[in-house]
């Protein structure tokens, strides 16, 4: 049989795409009591991929077959309520569903006439994220991967700004010769803000850094005077800590200055949906970009970002596309916002999670996250953990004795499968570091966790016990 008949087959048959429903269904059915990380024998599984490239082509359903059989036992389950590594949301359930459709019309994103659909679902989520934000009415929205994109485009546009205020085409010239411009960051700010300004060219080594308290925000009066050419780049939500900077106070200041203020705020913008926690970003409103992500705090499916711009001219200059086979239409074009031009169509995925879950529903699962997170501070202090943060928002900060006990009781936990945590450095300590995002965490899956804390520190220290006694 010929290529193009097999495929035929293959796509009047729908076998590939049920096998993969019958495997996707079981696969949910056990999501939210699985291990939380792979086991040693899962892992293993992985070597079967190892082959030549085959000459024959192999049949569709067999293909999804092994990737289930070989691939599904070695993924992290984020699906269920007790996985907290990096910054990591579940899924939706109407995301998802919402996204399978649209994975099956597959559009391009790029412009009106490639995808009507997108087009109009993308005017209307930037409608809602400027309301849940409280963002001007001229902010225009770009969907991109996360927000190192959603970053790396709002201080080209700050850039882009900038530049043209001082009579210099950056496009056109480059950065040979350019005027200054100056950055002025939090000693904290996330490595994907630290990689956009290398990218941009604008030098890691020229930025001012700002001193930050012992919550990872940055001291006000640590700022050093602002200017017209002046980029201050803030955070919502600090990727350890979880806590924000103070916008209230800074972006008058900034405004005041004619400085360009940029908001990462890839998870913790959405402290702005609940009454209890919006203090938190009150101030952003001022600021020129922000950056968020869907698939962290609103659980929609990897990977759908938004870039927010309050200066439409810069961001689309800053990202120009040309080319003569570009038809721009009397419509939204969404390229004109994004760094890239054929896009999968996130904005689908976006639309769904935000009307499953409503203006109130927003608020109840940004709630329910900070509630689990102060939940389970207050379990492991109980046992006799030290927890080194104060419960802004989701991010949990907790130590051991010592860093030694610390580390291994990281391990000891991600070897249980019972939950899984990452490590990282806070003020000089090794810390356990929880970041509590899915939709799907119950308070009894903190408390399982917090038990996987206490058995993973006492065998740590039975350990260190057993190794002194061999000194
Ligand atoms: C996750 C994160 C980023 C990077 O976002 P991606 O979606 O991974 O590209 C940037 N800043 C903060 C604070 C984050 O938590």
């Amino acid at each position: 049989m010929d290529m193009q008949t097999r495929l035929f087959r293959e796509f009047e048959s729908k076998q590939p795409l049920e096998t993969a429903h019958a495997h996707a269904f079981a696969y949910l059915k056990a999501a939210l009591d699985r291990r939380v990380y792979p086991a040693a024998s899962d892992l293993a599984l992985l070597d079967h991929f190892d082959e030549p490239l085959p000459l024959d082509g192999a049949d569709g359903n067999d293909i999804v077959g092994q990737l289930s059989r070989d691939g599904g036992p070695a993924t992290i389950s984020s699906l269920g309520g007790r996985y907290f590594g990096l910054v990591v949301g579940g899924v939706l359930p109407a995301a998802l569903g919402a996204r399978w459709l649209a994975d099956v019309w597959n559009q391009n994103s790029a412009l009106y006439r490639l995808s009507p659909v997108t087009s109009k679902l993308e005017t209307v989520c930037e409608d809602w994220l400027k309301s849940i934000f409280g963002l001007p009415q001229e902010t225009v929205a770009g969907f991109v991967s996360g927000s190192s994109v959603a970053i790396l485009g709002g201080l080209a546009a700050a850039r882009e700004r900038i530049f043209k205020s001082k009579g210099w085409d950056v496009n056109a010239k480059g950065l040979r010769g350019a005027p200054p411009i100056r950055i002025v960051a939090s000693r904290q700010i996330h490595g994907t803000v630290v990689k956009a300004i290398a990218v941009l060219g604008l030098g890691i080594e020229t930025v001012e850094w700002v001193e930050v308290d012992d919550q990872g925000r940055v001291i006000a009066d640590r700022v050093p005077p602002l200017d017209e050419s002046t980029i201050l780049i803030l955070q919502a939500g600090n990727v350890n800590s979880g806590s924000f900077d103070p916008f209230r106070q800074l972006c008058p200041l900034a405004e005041a200055a004619g400085s360009w203020v940029h908001v990462d705020g890839a998870f913790g913008l959405w402290a702005a949906a609940s009454t209890k926690l919006s203090h938190l970003t009150q101030g952003i409103e001022l600021a020129h970009s922000w950056s968020v992500d869907g698939h962290k705090t609103l659980n929609t499916p990897l990977d759908c970002g938004v870039l927010l711009c309050r200066d439409r001219d810069a961001l689309v200059t800053a990202l120009q596309a040309t080319g003569s086979y570009i038809a721009y239409s009397e419509e939204r074009d969404g390229m004109l916002y994004t760094p890239e031009m054929s896009r999968r169509a996130r904005a689908i995925e976006l639309w769904a999670a935000l009307k499953c879950l409503g203006k109130r529903g927003l608020a109840e699962l940004v709630d329910q996250l900070h509630a689990r997170a102060v939940q389970m501070a207050a379990a492991l202090e109980a046992t006799g953990f030290e927890i080194l943060n104060d419960i802004a928002f989701n991010q949990v900060l907790v130590a051991c004795e010592t860093d030694v006990i610390t580390n291994a009781t990281i391990t000891h936990i991600q070897d249980s499968g019972e939950c899984w945590v990452g490590g990282a450095k806070w003020r000089d300590r090794a810390v356990i570091r929880l970041s509590i995002c899915p939709w799907a965490t119950t308070p009894a899956d903190v408390e399982r966790s917090a038990r996987a804390f206490v058995d993973a520190r006492d065998r740590a220290k039975q350990e260190l016990v057993g190794k002194q006694a061999a000194i």
